[in-house]
């Protein structure tokens, strides 16, 4: 599988990590006009039509940021120079000129109880709409979830995207030391944070996950529905690495456990990074062994062996929707299918 085909794994820019140190390149870059920022919430990126990421320079981006509101009284962070974590770091271009992300806050309510924090094969439960001040912003330019538009972006933007929403959402969800729980402050222009009790360093967590075409001795492919999917929604099976675990055991547990289906072989087919929160999706073809397929009712409410013809009949019926363009998911499937499904 190509990485480029995928989305989100486009290469994008050259991330420049060498430069991160001590924050110096990122001030600089904050005063230099040549500086092009995107602004990043909540998995959300700042668009203009296309779509295209909307690159501004460094006065106009702390400009909207600031509409947006920063202010810290209610809770949220602070995030007024280069220091404190609003920017970030994420790369430099061709002509040597830096590429920022800058945060903007929410005021969010607190999450809602009961509801796992990384949350993988569910979609998150729909939040409240962004804050009024969030969505200030002037005509032509507005705030674009990452997932609904990440296969139309072109690779340079993709991976700026990509990389800003990870970071951001590392940044909003881990403010405290795991180790003492005391505040961290940022450093290595916003790709470290460390204890202010206790100096330890913080990186930013990657989860990773297997995602497999599960496909049998006949050539089906095994998938599956959620009840927390919209209606007719199906997609390959899949699931976060526990600690202790290889892949190719997580790709067999996670089958079995989801679909009952004991799978032989598993061959490693391309990876891409899903920031929503925070997984790595590491995509496989397995070899089902058994073809018993029972849904455990917990995570998925159904599961189903489709040959090519069922699967594209489904589809052009509108009985199966297939697992969005930007996730790999969608590649797997369509590299079993052997072309686009619609
Ligand atoms: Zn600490």
């Amino acid at each position: 599988m190509d990485p480029d085909a995928l989305p989100l794994s486009r290469a994008g820019i050259d991330r420049a990590a060498h430069l991160r140190p001590g924050g110096d390149h990122l001030r600089a870059a904050l005063a230099d006009g040549a500086t092009r920022v995107l602004l990043v919430s909540d998995g959300a990126v700042v668009t203009s039509t296309g779509p295209r990421v909307a690159l501004l320079e460094p006065a106009q981006a702390a400009h909207l940021a600031g509409m947006a509101g920063t202010a810290g009284a209610d809770g949220t962070e602070r995030m007024d120079d280069a220091d404190d974590g609003g920017w970030l770091l994420l790369g430099r271009g061709e002509a040597g000129e830096a590429y920022l992300a800058r945060r903007v806050a929410q005021r969010r309510p607190a999450p809602p109880v009961g509801v796992p924090s990384d949350v993988l094969v569910h979609p998150v439960p729909a939040g409240p709409d962004p804050t009024p001040e969030r969505r200030a912003l002037p005509d032509g330019l507005t705030w674009t979830p990452l997932r609904d538009m990440g296969a139309e972006l072109s690779a340079d933007d993709a991976g700026l995207a990509t990389t800003a929403v990870a970071l951001d959402g590392w940044h909003a969800r881990h403010p405290r030391c795991p180790r003492c729980g005391a505040r961290t402050r940022v450093a290595q222009s916003g790709w470290t944070r460390v204890c202010v009790a206790d100096a330890s360093e913080h990186y930013p967590r990657t989860d990773p996950a297997v995602i497999m075409a599960v496909v049998d001795a006949d050539d089906r492919i095994l998938l599956g529905h959620a009840a927390q999917w919209a209606e007719g929604r199906w997609s390959t099976l899949a699931g976060f690495v526990e600690p202790g675990e290889s892949l190719e055991h997580a790709v067999r547990r996670e089958v079995a456990e989801e679909a009952g289906v004991v799978v032989g072989a598993v061959s490693y087919r391309g990876s891409q990074p899903w920031p929503f929160p925070a997984s790595l999706m590491i995509g496989f073809r397995a070899t089902a062994e058994t073809t018993d397929a029972r849904a455990d009712g917990v995570e998925l409410t159904e599961v189903r062996w489709f040959t090519r013809g069922e699967l594209a009949d489904a589809v052009r019926a509108g009985d199966v929707i297939p697992p969005g363009r930007a996730s790999i998911a969608r590649a797997l499937v369509e590299e079993w299918f052997g072309g686009p499904l619609s």
